[in-house]
C-alpha cells in the first residue's frame, strides 16, 4: 500500500493509482467473512488454492470492484478538487465482468483479456470455458473506463520474431475491442521484429488511433508507400505469410498453434516465400533504391526465420544422438554466424538482443530463449 498524497508530491502529474491485487492469481485470496461479503454467489466458477487446500469458488470481480469503488470514493473525499482515478485489473479470477458491482466513474478497469492474436482463446481459469473475448464484452457492458491490456503469448512465434502476422484476425480483434467499449490499449508484448512483423505494428497503431478505419485499406496504403512499384508483389508476400500463420495456428487447439512451428516453417514453405520476394525484387529493379532496400530488409527476416528454425530442427536431432560425425552441430554454428551477419547488416530488422545475449546483443546465442511459444 502507498499514500496517494506522497505519490502526488513525488509526481504531481500522476492521476491514476493502482489498487489491484498481486499477480499470483490462483492462490492466497482472503476468505474472511468480510471479504466474502463482497463476492457474488452467481459469479463465474473458478478454482482456488490455499496452503494444503484447493476449492471451487466464485470469481472475485465483484469483490475487486467493490474494493476499487471504496478506494475511489475515499480519493474523491480526500482530494475533492482533483480528478483522480483508481486502476483495477480484471485479471486472474476477476476476469469475468462483475455480476452486481458497477465500477464508479473514477475507476479504470485494466482488462487482461488475452484475445489479441488468439481470438478464440478460452480463459483457462473459467470452469465454464468462457473465452477472453466474451469476458471482455461483459466488462464493456458495465463500464466506459475500460483499458484493454492483452498478454499476447507467442502463438506462432510472435515473441521469437517469426512472421506471426494474423492481419485480418487483428483487424477483427481490434474492432471487437472498440465495439465493446475500450478507452485504450497497452500490450504485453509487442517486440520490435520489424522485418518479420512490420505490417502488424503499422496496422495496430493505425487502428488504435482510429478503429473505424478500414483495416485492409490501411494495409494497401502501407504496401503502396513502403514498396512503390513492388506493392502488389509485397502484398502477395505478406498475404502468403498471413496464410501460413493461420494454417499453423489452425482451429484444433483454440488459442494455441496446432503445429510445431519449427517443423512448420520448412524449406518448401519458405522457398515459396522467397520466390514471392524475388518477384517483388524484379519489379523494384529500376525504381528508387529505397524500395529494393526495404525488400532486402524483409528478406533478412525471412532468412532469420529459416536459419533459426533449421537450427532448432538440427539441435533436436543432435540432442537425440543423431549426429555421429558432428556435421549437424557444425551446421548449427554456421547458421549462427549467418544470423550474426544479418544482425550486423540489418540492426533494426529484429530485436536481436532476444537472440544474442546482453543489452547490446553482442554475446553468444542465448539458450532457452529461442523459439518456445509462451503460454501466459
Ligand atoms: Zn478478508
Amino acid at each position: 500500500m502507498y499514500d496517494v498524497e506522497e505519490k502526488i508530491e513525488e509526481n504531481p502529474n500522476q492521476i491514476v493509482f493502482n489498487a489491484s491485487p498481486g499477480d499470483s492469481w490462483q492462490r492466497g485470496h482472503c476468505i474472511c467473512e468480510d471479504c466474502r461479503e463482497w463476492d457474488h454467489p452467481d459469479g463465474d466458477r473458478r478454482r482456488y488454492s490455499w496452503e494444503g487446500l484447493s476449492q471451487t469458488y466464485v470469481a472475485l470481480s465483484d469483490r475487486d470492484v467493490t474494493f476499487a469503488n471504496k478506494v475511489a470514493r475515499g480519493l474523491k473525499e480526500r482530494f475533492p478538487d482533483r480528478d483522480l482515478y483508481v486502476y483495477m485489473y480484471a485479471y486472474g479470477n476477476s476476469r469475468p465482468a462483475p455480476v452486481a458491482a458497477v465500477p464508479d466513474d473514477n475507476v479504470i478497469i485494466g482488462n487482461v483479456a488475452n484475445f489479441l492474436l488468439r481470438s478464440d482463446l478460452p480463459d483457462r481459469g473459467s470452469l465454464a470455458g468462457k473465452t477472453h473475448r466474451e469476458q471482455f464484452a461483459g466488462w464493456g457492458e458495465v463500464t466506459k473506463n475500460h483499458f484493454w491490456r492483452p498478454n499476447t503469448g507467442s502463438p506462432v512465434g510472435w515473441q521469437t520474431g517469426f512472421p506471426d502476422v494474423p492481419l485480418q484476425r487483428t483487424i477483427d480483434d481490434l474492432k471487437f475491442a472498440a465495439e465493446n467499449g475500450w478507452m485504450g490499449i497497452y500490450i504485453d508484448y509487442v517486440r520490435e521484429f520489424w522485418s518479420t512483423q512490420g505490417p502488424m505494428y503499422y496496422l495496430m497503431a493505425q487502428l488504435t488511433w482510429n478503429p473505424q478505419q478500414d483495416g485492409q485499406e490501411i494495409l494497401s496504403d502501407y504496401y503502396q508507400r513502403a514498396f512503390g512499384p513492388a506493392a502488389e508483389e509485397m502484398e502477395a508476400y505478406w498475404s502468403y505469410m498471413e496464410e501460413l500463420r493461420e494454417e499453423c495456428y489452425g482451429d484444433e487447439k483454440p488459442g494455441y498453434s496446432d503445429h510445431d512451428l519449427v517443423e512448420f516453417y520448412n524449406e518448401q514453405r519458405l522457398d515459396h516465400a522467397v520466390a514471392l520476394l524475388n518477384q517483388a525484387g524484379k519489379k523494384a529493379v529500376d525504381g528508387p533504391e529505397i524500395y529494393r532496400r526495404r525488400i532486402d530488409f524483409v528478406r533478412a527476416g525471412l532468412d532469420f526465420t529459416r536459419l533459426l528454425t533449421e537450427c532448432a530442427r538440427l539441435m533436436k536431432s543432435v540432442n537425440d544422438g543423431e549426429d555421429e560425425d558432428g556435421a549437424k552441430r557444425e551446421k548449427v554454428l554456421e547458421n549462427w554466424e549467418k544470423i550474426r551477419r544479418l544482425q550486423q547488416k540489418y540492426p533494426s530488422a529484429m530485436r536481436w538482443r532476444n537472440i544474442f545475449d546482453g543489452f547490446r546483443g553482442s554475446g553468444p546465442p542465448r539458450l532457452g530463449s529461442a523459439y518456445y511459444p509462451g503460454d501466459n
